[in-house]
């Protein structure tokens, strides 16, 4: 039996392991890779160090717009527990180590784990074409053609773990979304999730800046999520793990062309009336100071600068001068500094994509209920975690799976 895997990324590799350790001869087993190399994402992962999994693992660290979704992530959950996941590891050589319960390799190198897969299907004698991208498949009688740059190669079962490209790793002109299409697979239109958001401000003043503070994402309907962490500033965008954690949000909301905005808390541990008397306090005693002076002593500094510019209150005004209704706008742009949100951050920039292969289009072996044969994986299921680790540890659970039931 012939096995093709279509992506050589994370639950590609796993599920041609997985399918020689459960009996697939390694001569029977293919992967095409698109790119001239295995794994390029992998080693983007966790700032290069590579958060392959999460030691608290629950449904709600995921997502999914389909219905089928949850009994599936309970599925999912129950068949690859973090201990599997600890043992999956163990048995290439790589030992795992927790950061409050972000997983990791020990070695904190993402090219430990890459190394690690790669040596395996290679040790296992796996044939991997690079620059090899899969154009297309079709059905033939009870097999399957496979149209890989322009030549027809026939396969009796495929496993398509090509991701959709998030990162932008992807050689221009892969298209997996027409590939998917052309198997009669309604495809819900996968957008940018874990990602930055562009606002309607081009030119913060505030670029550059990481400060601690809690985003709280609304529509016209109302409040859509909310975190707190480090956020981060650039020219066009808000960004950092918080913004990143609601980013989907916003994809989803600006597609079903709701306007979106994003409300800054920037001093989350005092209210309102804290702040503007700290304010008071500081300017009686520095009455010849400037108000930036004086907001410097409570906010990075280029913050300051972008509160009072929002204020509409000169930097160098006297802080002696400075009125009480003023004290308050600035408060005011200090718990609710707010940027309209006018695009998610381009899928390249993304590391994942919320949307994909609906859940209920696939059983519990993750191969197509419309066709055994066909198995999805990773990144194209409609299903996208949280940051933390969540979508590895969905990329090796299904690799693991389909690989296993490739051979069956
Ligand atoms: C910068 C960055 C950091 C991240 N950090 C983390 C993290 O720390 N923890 C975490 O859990 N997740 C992280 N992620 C997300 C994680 O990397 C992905 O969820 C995961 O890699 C998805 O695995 P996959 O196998 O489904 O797809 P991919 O890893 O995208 O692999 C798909 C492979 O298929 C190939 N391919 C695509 N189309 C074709 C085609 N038509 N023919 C042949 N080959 C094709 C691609 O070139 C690629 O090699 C991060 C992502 C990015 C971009």
């Amino acid at each position: 039996m012939k096995i093709a895997i279509i992506g050589c990324g994370a639950s590609g590799m796993t599920a041609a392991i997985s399918a020689i350790r459960n009996g697939a001869g390694s001569e029977s087993i293919t992967i095409y890779e698109a790119c001239d190399r295995p794994g390029r994402k992998i080693l983007a992962t966790g700032n290069g160090r590579c958060n392959l999994g999460n030691e608290c693992l629950e449904k709600s660290s995921f997502y999914t717009s389909d219905g089928n979704g949850d009994e599936f992530l309970s599925y999912l959950i129950h068949t690859f527990s973090v201990d599997d996941l600890k043992k999956f590891f163990e048995s290439l050589g790589v030992i795992t180590c927790s950061k409050n319960g972000y997983m990791y390799p020990r070695s904190m190198q993402a090219s430990t784990v890459l190394n690690a897969l790669i040596r395996e299907c290679n040790d296992a004698g796996v044939c991997i074409r690079y620059s090899s991208p899969v154009s297309d498949i079709k059905r033939s009688g009870k097999g399957l053609i496979l149209t890989v740059g322009g030549k027809e190669e026939r396969a009796d079962r495929v496993i398509v773990a090509s991701g959709f490209g998030s990162g932008g790793f992807l050689p221009k002109g892969t298209d997996v979304t027409e590939l998917l299409k052309g198997l009669g697979i309604h495809v819900k239109k996968p957008l940018p999730a874990l990602c930055g958001l562009k606002t309607s401000d081009k030119k913060i003043t505030a670029a550059g800046v990481r400060a601690a503070g809690k985003v709280t994402l609304f529509s016209e309907d109302g409040i859509l999520g909310f975190d707190e962490g480090e956020i981060q500033f650039t020219k066009e965008t808000v960004s950092g793990i918080p913004v990143f954690q609601i980013s989907r949000l916003a994809s989803v909301n600006l597609s079903k062309g709701k306007r979106v905005y994003a409300l800054l808390d920037m001093m989350t541990e005092r209210s309102y009336g804290e702040i503007v008397s700290v304010i008071r306090r500081i300017a009686s005693m520095y009455p010849e100071r400037s108000v930036l002076s004086v907001l410097e002593g409570i906010l990075n500094n280029k913050l300051a600068m972008l509160v009072l510019e929002r204020s509409q209150i000169p930097a160098e005004k006297k802080a002696s001068d400075l009125k009480d209704v003023q004290a308050e706008k600035i408060v005011h742009n200090i718990k609710e500094l707010r940027f309209e949100i006018t695009a998610a951050e381009a899928f390249e920039k993304a590391q994942t994509m919320c949307g994909g292969v609906p859940v209920g289009e696939i059983d519990k072996n993750c191969s197509l209920k419309s066709d055994e044969n066909i198995f999805i994986t990773g990144e194209l299921l409609d299903i996208d975690g949280k940051c933390g680790g969540y979508n590895l540890y969905l990329a090796w659970a299904t690799g693991l799976i389909a690989g296993r039931s490739a051979v069956k």
